[in-house]
């Protein structure tokens, strides 16, 4: 390409992107918005290099500003424990980003460049929240892509006790419900659907060493919870919006996520954060409490490996459902004594009854790797040390 026609191509170009162009910074939140007279000021210089005899591209010259359209991102329940960490990720990304949530989130301010507080049991507040606003580059619409975390859910306290079954799976179908048929009114690019292992059913994973969690075994449907029953509803909700009405959707099945900023006291805390707490809390010699045997098994995910299969899938083809999990399955007492030795505290384990959920559950990954070409490889140990400095801090400030 000679450089009329390069200047011809660039000017095309620009035109259909409404006379802006945007432009990533690969290393920083920012975007960058350049007019045309800008942009051509700088493919002027570039020029003048190359016809210099410095025979570089223009690609070459700015390697940070590639010509993209700006990406937005609708994040349902940013609020919560993985959805702000997701719109920390998008952020960094790039992505233009919403959050909407009941509520901020717990632990520092949100990253979004707009965040609403609203109900998403209201298809009105989903329907307002859907409509994106009119941005440097590109003019009012839907999103490119929406995330949707959102839930009625907490840790074996909150979905094994049957005290919260019909919240949890009201509240939560009806968000899926709304999500699912407004953000195909809407044409939303691309959805993207949490669900989660306690899908799986029941009688696969009564073998705490052997429990059978691979997406195929989904069926005949036997989840321990309502929690489970209402993931797997909404999933083939999901499912069938993208069968009818053409909804791109990603679904993955989430196993037990955790790291800094979730819940780690009050009764929705999960397993990593509830004995990272209890060890925290724990003079050196004395004891802490775990439900049940404390043989039961799982296995835990760091967050940022999460949010890593998250955007891959979201990047895929591939709609799933599909488990994003990490494969090292260690027992409760086990994940204790990691906690211990990141701690540098011996304690005595006292057992004592306790909701349970499934006997032994564990992530499989041979999906994922054949789909994504990747899977989850942090190790617990590593995860668990930075979720533990982190709720030490926590606990220390709350104590002062
Ligand atoms: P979370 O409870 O921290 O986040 C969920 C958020 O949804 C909360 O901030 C809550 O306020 C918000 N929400 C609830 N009802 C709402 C409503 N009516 N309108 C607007 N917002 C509402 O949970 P999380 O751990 O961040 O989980 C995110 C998603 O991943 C959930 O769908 C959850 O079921 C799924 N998941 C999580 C795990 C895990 O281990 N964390 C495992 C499997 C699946």
């Amino acid at each position: 390409m000679n450089q009329e026609e390069l200047l011809d191509f660039l000017l095309k170009e620009l035109k259909q992107r409404n006379g802006g162009f945007i432009l990533h910074q690969a290393d920083s939140s920012q975007a960058v918005v350049l007019s045309v007279q800008r942009y051509q000021e700088l493919l002027n210089q570039a020029l003048l290099v190359e016809s210099n005899g410095a025979n570089i591209q223009i690609k070459n010259l700015f390697p940070s500003l590639e010509p993209q359209r700006l990406k937005t991102a609708l994040v349902c329940g940013a609020g919560g424990f993985i959805g702000s960490h997701l719109v920390r990720r998008l952020k960094s990304e790039g992505y233009w980003v919403r959050g909407v949530d009941l509520k901020n989130p717990d632990f520092s301010p949100t990253a979004a460049d707009d965040f609403v507080i609203g109900d998403l049991r209201d298809p009105e507040v989903c329907k307002q929240v859907l409509k994106r606003p009119s941005l440097p580059g590109i003019s009012e619409g839907p999103f490119d892509e929406v995330y949707q975390l959102a839930a009625d859910m907490g840790g074996a306290g909150y979905i094994f006790t049957g005290e919260h079954d019909a919240d949890v799976m009201h509240n939560s179908a009806q968000i899926n419900l709304n999500m699912a048929y407004l953000s195909q009114a809407s044409g939303v690019g691309k959805i993207f659907y949490s669900s989660s292992a306690c899908m799986y059913p029941a009688y696969n994973q009564l073998d705490p060493n052997n429990p059978k969690c691979s997406e195929d075994s989904a069926y005949p449907a036997a989840p321990d919870s309502e929690y489970g029953w209402e993931k797997l509803f909404s999933e083939r909700l999901y499912l069938s919006f993208a069968r009818n009405y053409k909804l791109n959707v990603r679904i993955a099945r989430f196993h037990n996520i955790f790291g800094p900023e979730g819940t780690w006291q009050g009764g929705k805390e999960k397993a990593p954060a509830a004995i990272c707490r209890k060890v925290a809390q724990a003079k050196d010699g004395g004891e802490i409490e775990i439900w049940g045997d404390g043989l039961q098994t799982r296995s835990f995910l760091y967050i940022d490996e999460c949010l890593e299969g998250v955007r891959r899938l979201m990047e895929s083809d591939f709609i799933g459902p599909v488990n994003i999990g990490s494969e090292e399955m260690v027992t409760i007492n086990q994940l204790a004594q990691i906690a211990m030795d990141v701690a540098g505290k011996q304690l005595t384990l006292n057992h004592i009854e306790g909701p349970l959920g499934v006997r032994g559950r564990n992530s499989d990954n041979k999906l994922i790797l054949e789909k994504l070409g990747w899977q989850p490889s942090m190790k617990l140990k590593d995860g668990i040390a930075k979720t533990y400095a982190w709720i030490a801090e926590q606990n220390n400030k709350a104590s002062k």
